[in-house]
């Protein structure tokens, strides 16, 4: 099968791929249609937050040769909204469309952490010390290199602060080991940091790169809760994370939106992950950026031209996790709150059910 060149821009009409079902997929479906796109999403999930508001949903799992091809065949691109689809869906797509973005380098770099850290230190970037993990034994043996406490996290398949636990100390290992499942590991010394930052950055098929400014960050419990932008920062650091992200998508030679989780210390910054995809932290460029990053990506995987990513307000966006969503009265009422619900059916204790953001002066 011949394929248009990659850098052809996509017209209007022609439909974007999604794998995956979730918010993310939802707000690339909004983004795209308002191009003038159609959005067909492949989930495993029916009705699914993404799938209600795709032209098209096929519901099957990631690695259904059939629903693949026929993704392959009625969309002009594949994109993903989640990263750890199996690779051999992803080779199976890139087999049947010249057109997947980001591609397989960038999403096996993403669904393995040590692949990950190793990639990073390759660049040269720093990451928090760490070593791989088959058994307790490694963590004996590498604790007192690392320094206790340190973080024990699933090499592969962890989000939102799950599959990691604290590791106390040696007598710990075989316990901490058992509640992260007995899964291949990595074990990461604690950084001290200052606060959680990240960078939201785009190249397109030319390779051109826009990066929105950064943005700070507020865990709990490994939940992203709330976001504020333009993060306050030197210039230095927004440079450096800047030169972060531009070495991470041009070595990945990555397509489309990716966002790159930073912890600020004493010593400068240090890379936590990275996701190959739109990301919680980048919401509020929905609300404070004349193109989003949901556009953004919709724009880079079609082959268009990048857009302005410089805000016109500063933002202050909070996460609506499990029953915080049940307040949607309230904060519609409220003239300064721009909402965003997703649509989820079910109410979960921590699920992400959708967002606030607050807009006010930039500083
Ligand atoms: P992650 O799933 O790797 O993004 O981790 C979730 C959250 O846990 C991060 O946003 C941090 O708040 C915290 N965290 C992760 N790794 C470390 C580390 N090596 N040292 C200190 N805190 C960490």
């Amino acid at each position: 099968m011949s394929h248009p060149p990659s850098s052809t821009p996509l017209p209007p009409g022609a439909a974007i791929g999604v794998l995956g079902g979730g918010q993310l997929g939802r707000m690339l479906a909004l983004a795209a249609a308002r191009l003038g796109f159609d959005t067909v999403v492949l989930t495993p999930e029916a009705d699914s937050p993404a799938g209600r508001v795709a032209a098209r949903t096929l519901v099957a799992e990631y690695e259904d040769a059939d629903a693949l091809a026929e993704l392959a065949a009625c969309t002009g691109v594949v994109t993903f909204e989640f990263e750890n689809v199996p690779a051999r869906a992803v080779a199976e797509l890139q087999a049947l469309t010249a057109r997947v973005a980001p591609g397989p380098l960038a999403l096996a770099t993403a669904q393995d952490r040590v692949t990950e850290k190793r990639f990073f230190q390759a660049q040269g970037i720093g990451t928090a010390g760490f070593c791989p993990v088959d058994g307790p034994a490694d963590i004996v043996a590498h604790l007192e290199r690392l320094g206790a406490p340190a973080l024990l996290k699933t090499r592969r398949e962890g989000y939102d602060g799950k599959g990691q636990t604290w590791v106390e100390g040696a007598r710990d290992a075989e316990a901490a080991f058992d509640r992260i499942g007995r899964a291949p590991a990595i074990l990461e010394a604690r950084v001290a940091f200052r606060r959680e930052l990240s960078v939201i950055a785009a190249r397109g098929w030319s390779g051109e790169i826009a990066a929105y400014p950064l943005t700070e960050n507020q865990h709990e419990g490994g939940v992203l809760r709330r976001s504020i932008a333009p993060a306050q920062a030197d210039a230095a650091t927004h440079a450096a994370a800047l030169k972060i992200a531009r070495t991470t998508l041009e070595r990945l030679d990555y397509v489309g939106v990716a966002g790159i989780e930073l912890f600020e210390t004493a010593e400068g910054l240090l890379v936590n992950e990275f996701a190959p995809r739109v990301h919680n932290s980048g919401h509020w460029t929905l609300d404070a950026c004349e193109v989003d990053q949901f556009e953004q990506h919709v724009r880079a995987v079609a082959g268009w031209s990048l857009g302005p990513t410089t805000p016109f307000a500063a933002a202050h966006m909070h996460n609506l996790l499990g029953e915080a969503a049940e307040d949607w009265a309230a904060l519609a009422s409220d003239p300064a709150a721009r909402l965003w619900l997703y649509g989820k059916r079910e109410i979960e204790p921590g699920r992400k059910m959708g967002h606030v953001t607050r807009l006010s002066a930039l500083g």
